[in-house]
């Protein structure tokens, strides 16, 4: 999704076919919806369906695709890019002749707190694992893995990063905590606002988006966000230090909040989240 801006940059006919239907990361159902009609404002996505064929003729490559609603497509494109993401090359290292306990990507079974596979003298991280391919949790397992094999074969569990993830795209999107489908729907509010209502979103006429909050009924803590616009990576950043260090709803909203800025959009989910609490 990254891509969407270069595509419209570069000035390319454009269309993005989908499978599962899915936009994103996004697993609260409203925030599809938002980024799907948003980013098929400039972009021409087909979300679900299935390719029956793909093959060169001449210059050219020939996709037939059938949608979900079985409407068949058949076009020709001058370049096809295919976004399927990557595999660990440690897949073609005969790993199995290791004697290691493999998952069933076939790769080794590594202690996520120390990054060791088993008790060999044997860590697992970054990319290699296929867990979290990012760069800061790359950087985070190479130390854990460093400070456990200084040690072997004693270990020393260390505590995750709060997960983090953004996507670059236009507008961005950010991941930040829990997601809404790892938690319990009874037992969090879910704090929302929409980009439309940002005073310094007005200012950059960038109203598209929306930000969800979730915090735990019982404490008020927060526990993660769904967020999708202008600004999303910033937000993420800063709920990923209150997550870290268990905040609460009502203890963020203590900090400023000047104005106009950005993060109104955040206060403005954050005190919907406090006025659900506070019931
Ligand atoms: C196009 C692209 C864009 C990305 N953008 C982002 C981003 O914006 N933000 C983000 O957080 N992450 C991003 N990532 C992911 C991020 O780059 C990786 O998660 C991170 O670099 C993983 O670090 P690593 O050390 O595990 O692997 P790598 O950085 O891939 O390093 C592995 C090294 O091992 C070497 N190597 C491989 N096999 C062998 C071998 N058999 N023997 C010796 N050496 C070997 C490789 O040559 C390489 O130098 C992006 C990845 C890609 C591909």
């Amino acid at each position: 999704m990254s891509w969407d801006r270069l595509f419209i940059v570069w000035g390319y006919a454009r269309p993005f076919f989908g499978h599962s239907g899915r936009i994103g990361p996004f697993t609260l159902p409203e925030m599809q919806t938002e980024c799907l009609r948003v980013l098929s404002q400039e972009l021409d996505i087909i979300p679900a369906g299935k390719f029956t064929a793909a093959r060169k003729e001449g210059t050219q490559f020939l996709l037939e695709y059938r949608t979900e609603a079985g409407e068949m497509i058949v076009r020709e494109f001058e370049r096809v890019v295919v976004a399927s993401g990557r595999r660990s090359n440690v897949l073609s290292m005969d790993i199995a002749k290791s004697g290691l306990k493999l998952d069933d990507r076939g790769l080794p079974v590594y202690n996520p707190q120390t990054m060791q596979c088993g008790n060999a003298p044997l860590y697992l991280t970054g990319d290699a694992n296929e867990d979290l391919p990012l760069w800061h949790e790359a950087y985070a397992e190479g130390r854990i893995a460093g400070d456990n094999a200084l040690i072997f074969p004693e270990s020393n569990p260390a505590k995750r990063l709060v997960p983090l993830g953004i996507f670059f795209s236009d507008p961005q999107i950010a991941m930040v905590g829990k997601k809404y489908a790892e938690l319990d729907p009874n037992k969090i509010v879910v704090g929302k606002a929409l980009f439309a209502n940002g005073p310094r979103h007005k200012i950059y006429d960038a109203r598209d988006g929306q930000f969800s909050v979730f915090a735990e009924k019982e404490s008020g803590r927060i526990l993660g966000a769904e967020i999708f616009g202008k600004g999303a990576e910033h937000f993420a950043h800063y709920l990923s230090l209150a997550i870290t260090h268990s905040m609460t709803v009502q203890n963020v909203l203590k900090a400023p909040f000047y104005h106009p800025c950005l993060e109104e959009v955040m206060k403005e989910a954050l005190n919907q989240a406090r006025f659900q609490l506070a019931k």
